[in-house]
């Protein structure tokens, strides 16, 4: 009889470390007891399946030789290949990309994608860098994980501070190093390169779509309702582009640089206009300014996090006065504020499905790369919000059925998915 302990956590999954790995381990835990039998494989979900950390040097354009810490990990591929962004971030740790995806994981399997999930990422401050120095850095990391990506192996996206360039240059780097064009290697590509028309705006308009639902059933009437949105990326903007454009007043918009505020709602084209020119949203001209626990505490049907994880916590949740949180981000969230809010009957809509629709138009698009015959942009969307609302159907029946929140019924419905066939594949060797 063997003396192993049968789930000895490896040292780099240290259950006392705090952050984005830590509230995803909590939210697996508070789903295993709806799993059944299946709660037998659910330690699978609980470690990264491989995680690589790769150096990536590169001569900076004053002739220096830098060193970044890269990163790409592959949680699971139960039900495919991998699948998830990779980001470009100061604060980037392998803890973080760990969690994230995980989260590509279960998003994945809650909108019922055939893929498992993956991130990677690389430390850096994006900012402070040339394009050409960007670009060298992109294609030596590409190259350093180029052993384990790959259109049936992992297939990275744009994330947090990577958009369409970027994915031409890993694009090409791994097309160059495989001696063939392979345009399904990557989403999110320019439209000239094998990218789908649509997916720029898509995670933007899966929030739209969700949050639309949401709000039907709360009651709520879109036209005038008050949204307040954090970040104001590809996600937070185009999702405020859109609430805007429905007739809902976008009365504060957080980014890194400051907060804007107008109790009569924003002028959401001429914001995106400043930030255009500016880089963000402080400055703009005829808006007030807040500061941030203003702006956590302003009375709203809709909050939007659509930043980084951890956003809404223990610090701010119990002074959120919103109906709906719609997940933009990753991970916003924490289980603390999840009980906080909970308990005040906020409605959550979370990451796995209120963001999942990038990687919806990311499965469309490798799909239009393998068949080499594109879709027009109307079919895309009308498809994206067909799987985005029946996304958000099933989960809300199941969590009425368990009488739980959406999150943990996402996770339900996604952790027994990967999990069935985790078990129906079985243990290799
Ligand atoms: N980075 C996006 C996410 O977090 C999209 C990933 C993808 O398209 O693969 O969902």
């Amino acid at each position: 009889m063997s003396e192993y302990r049968a789930h000895t956590l490896p040292s780099y999954l240290n259950p006392e470390q705090l952050g984005p790995w830590g509230t995803y381990i909590e939210q697996v835990e508070r789903v295993t007891p709806y799993l059944g039998r299946l709660g037998k494989w659910v330690e699978t979900l609980k470690r990264p399946k491989r995680s690589l950390i790769v150096d990536v040097p590169v001569e900076l354009d004053n002739g220096a030789i830098a060193h970044f810490e890269g990163y790409r990990v592959q949680h699971n591929t139960s039900r495919g290949p991998g699948k998830g962004g990779v980001r470009f971030h100061q604060e980037v740790t392998l803890a973080e990309v760990m969690a994230l995806s995980a989260w590509m994981s279960v998003k994945s399997a809650a909108v019922n994608l055939p893929f498992g999930g993956a991130k990677g990422g690389i430390r850096i401050d994006p900012r402070k860098f040339s394009r050409a120095e960007l670009e060298r850095i992109t294609r030596r990391y590409t190259s350093e994980i180029g052993t384990i990506i790959g259109p049936h192996k992992d297939i990275p996206a744009p994330d947090v501070n990577t958009n369409a360039q970027v994915m031409a240059w890993m694009m090409d780097t791994y097309s160059m190093n495989q001696g063939a064009t392979t345009t399904g290697v990557v989403t999110g590509k320019p439209v000239s390169l094998g990218g789908s028309l649509g997916r720029v705006e898509a995670t933007g308009r899966g929030v739209f779509v969700v949050g639309c639902e949401a709000a039907r059933d709360a009651g709520i009437d879109i036209q005038g309702a008050r949204v307040a949105i954090q970040g104001f990326g590809n996600v937070g903007g185009t999702a405020a582009r859109l609430f805007y454009e429905a007739g809902a007043k976008v009365i504060a918009v957080q980014d890194y640089t400051g907060c804007v505020y107008d109790a009569n709602g924003l002028n959401i084209l001429a914001l995106l206009n400043h930030v255009e020119k500016n880089g963000g949203v402080m400055g703009a001209p005829n808006m007030e300014s807040l500061t941030a626990t203003e702006f956590w505490a302003l009375e709203t049907e809709l909050l939007i996090p659509a930043a980084l994880e951890g956003q809404l916590n223990s610090d701010n949740a119990n002074a959120i006065r919103t109906r709906i949180v719609v997940e933009g981000a990753n991970g916003p969230t924490t289980p603390e504020a999840d009980d906080i809010l909970g308990a005040k009957g906020t409605i959550i809509i979370p990451d796995v499905i209120a963001n999942a629709g990038g990687v919806t138009v990311s499965y469309f698009e490798w799909v239009q790369d393998f068949s080499s015959f594109y879709w027009t942009e109307m079919e895309i969307n009308h498809r994206l919000e067909a799987m985005m609302k029946a996304a958000y159907a099933s989960t809300s029946a199941v969590a009425k059925e368990h009488n739980v929140s959406m999150r943990t019924a996402a996770f339900i419905v996604a952790c027994t998915r990967i999990l069935e066939a985790r078990e129906v594949r079985g243990l290799y060797p």
